[in-house]
């Protein structure tokens, strides 16, 4: 698979993120999806869908505990570009033991609970989505924090087992704005209220002028803790750049 990544890569590090969506539907056919959690990245990259590969499946998350702000957007974006969306929930079981266990609002009280809210509601549903599809796209940007700072535009999501695409890898935000406005693509509006990166409405904050895009999530921990399972990596042992291992 480290081989197979690493022709990904070459292939399409000189490429633009249309250009690498076109090679990932080409590539994987039905056997690739979009997840987007309707952030402006994720708008920028629907967008450019609609118009190379149409066909490409997509899926969303629904914790539970989104804004309205971003169920009213996902409403809008489903219309606009007419797409076969498909929403996934938390197991009910699995939320309803973990609110019974430890509160509606376990997730302020520790990192570990926090993990715990973020595995029932997003990652333990990332895996049921992702398990017909051999890779997914995802509109991580390296600028984004400090914990993305080592992405690439292909690598092997070792936790899931699938390869992961990322288009956007190398856009800063000024370009990602620039296509936003150039496109007329929809974002949320809370952007425009000083949240960056938006998540759940209860772990997400708006951010001061200089603070890190990612800042207003999970605020009251540490920045180095501050991913929530879907897109954790583990570093590659030394001589080996893309190769990840189980988490
Ligand atoms: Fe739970 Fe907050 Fe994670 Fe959402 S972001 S899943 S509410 S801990």
């Amino acid at each position: 698979m480290q081989e197979k990544v690493a022709d990904y890569i070459r292939k399409m590090k000189d490429m633009t993120a249309q250009e690498r969506i076109a090679f990932a539907y080409q590539e994987f056919g039905q056997e690739v999806v979009f997840a987007s959690s309707f952030g402006e990245e994720d708008q920028v990259i629907l967008d450019m869908i609609a118009a190379v590969a149409p066909g490409l499946a997509v899926f969303t998350l629904d914790t539970g505990r989104l804004f309205q702000e971003t169920y009213d957007l996902m409403a809008r974006t489903q219309e606009k570009y007419g797409l076969p969306l498909k929403v996934y929930y938390p197991e009910t079981a699995a939320l309803e033991d973990m609110v019974a266990r430890h509160g509606i609002n376990l997730f302020y009280r520790s990192v570990e609970l926090r993990k715990l809210c973020c595995r029932v509601r997003k990652v333990d549903p990332l895996r049921r989505a992702l398990g017909p599809f051999k890779a997914w796209i995802c509109g991580l940007r390296r600028a984004q924090s400090v914990t993305r700072t080592d992405i690439d535009v292909a690598e092997w999501d070792a936790a899931n087992r699938k390869i992961k695409i990322n288009p956007l890898v190398d856009w800063d935000l000024r370009r990602l704005q620039t296509y936003i406005q150039e496109h007329n693509v929809e974002v949320n509006p809370l952007h425009r209220q000083g949240f960056l990166s938006i998540g759940c409405a209860c772990c997400t904050r708006a951010v001061q002028e200089g603070e890190d895009i990612r800042a207003g999530r999970w605020w009251w921990e540490d920045p180095e803790k501050k991913e929530c399972g879907l897109h954790q990596r583990v570093k590659a042992p030394a001589g080996d750049k893309i190769e990840g291992r189980d988490q």
